[in-house]
């Protein structure tokens, strides 16, 4: 019979926010009610951007809302260690098969150049044109600056199956181009460290927010390269304001630490979200563990979830 094992993935780049907590009441409900393992890991690669105590403040601010994980930096498991900062030989590994495999090559392009290209399909990102794919490397190499390295993609569709957005296809040549797998700085790229340690860990579900759901393509195909298996996904809609904007990282009355220190319970929070999300037909307290049984992907609404400005259940 198949283990389920899910993954918490936060990027200590902040404190943990309502959005945050979202996604990972909703992957923790669909591994806890599979009977499931789950899996915490710590996506601090870009070290300018982490900080250790947003980890611990994370860890605390996970364990007060009753989301636990059975294998993550704290306690250890099989496939340890459990931060990405730790783990770049295992990424620097999979770049050399596909670099063995004639896969990878190194991109000179300046922001400028990169700014002239098209832009990427309704979002900041743009498709990469191939530049330095036809360059054939040597000729124009500039001297001292180190290049990112590029997966060559081949051309052709990509498709899957999400648990909850669907059929999903995407020509990655043509919808984002050769992207980047290491960083001109030397850092391994999210696309490529999200495959290696979901696939080490033998991760087999992978629920996210919907804003990831563009890069699923990138990282099957490097699955498939890799000649590893990759798990089932889910995309769930994201949380937003009235506005319309996604919650972020920045919107500090909105983190958990903050809506703590107002006297807001842990199990008012689950509540409110457990209602946004379906699993429950009125906004109550409720605690994490009571909505396992009830938990059903289908329940989830299928558009963006807004939440109000007066936050939370009158009780
Ligand atoms: N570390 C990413 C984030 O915090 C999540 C990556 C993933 O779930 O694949 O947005």
């Amino acid at each position: 019979m198949e283990v389920i094992r899910g993954r918490f993935a936060p990027s200590p780049t902040g404190e943990i926010h309502l959005g945050n907590v979202w996604t990972a009441l909703l992957a923790w409900l669909q591994v806890r009610s599979a009977g499931g393992n789950m899996v915490l890991r710590v996506e601090d690669l870009d070290a300018d951007r982490s900080r250790p105590a947003y980890i611990a403040g994370m860890m605390a601010d996970m364990k007060w809302l009753g989301l636990d994980w059975d294998e993550g930096p704290d306690v250890g498991g099989h496939y340890a260690p459990y931060s990405q900062n730790e783990r770049r030989e295992m990424y620097q590994a999979a770049l050399e098969k596909l670099t063995a495999a004639g896969l990878v090559y190194p991109c000179y392009c300046t922001r400028a150049e990169l700014a002239a290209s098209a832009p990427h399909a309704g979002e900041q990102e743009r498709v990469y044109a191939g530049v330095c794919r036809q360059r054939q490397f040597a000729e124009s190499r500039p001297a001292g600056r180190p290049p990112a390295l590029r997966l060559a993609v081949p051309a052709g569709e990509t498709s899957f199956t999400d648990l909850h957005a669907g059929a999903i296809c995407q020509n990655i040549s043509q919808e984002v181009g050769d992207f980047v797998i290491r960083r001109s700085d030397g850092i391994h790229a999210y696309q490529l460290a999200v495959v290696v340690d979901d696939a080490a860990m033998q991760i087999t579900r992978v629920l996210r927010g919907h804003d990831l759901l563009s890069s699923t393509p990138r990282q099957l195909l490097l699955y498939h390269l890799l000649d590893w298996e990759a798990p089932v996904f889910t995309h769930v809609p994201l949380l937003v304001d009235e506005a319309g904007h996604r919650l972020s990282k920045r919107q500090q009355a909105l983190s958990i630490a903050a809506l703590r220190a107002q006297g807001i319970k842990a199990e008012d929070i689950i509540g409110y979200l457990a209602w946004k999300a379906g699993l429950i037909d009125t906004c109550q307290a409720v605690k994490a563990s009571e909505l396992i049984d009830g938990f059903a992907l289908d329940k989830l609404p299928s558009g963006q979830v807004v939440i109000e400005s007066a936050l939370f259940c009158k009780y």
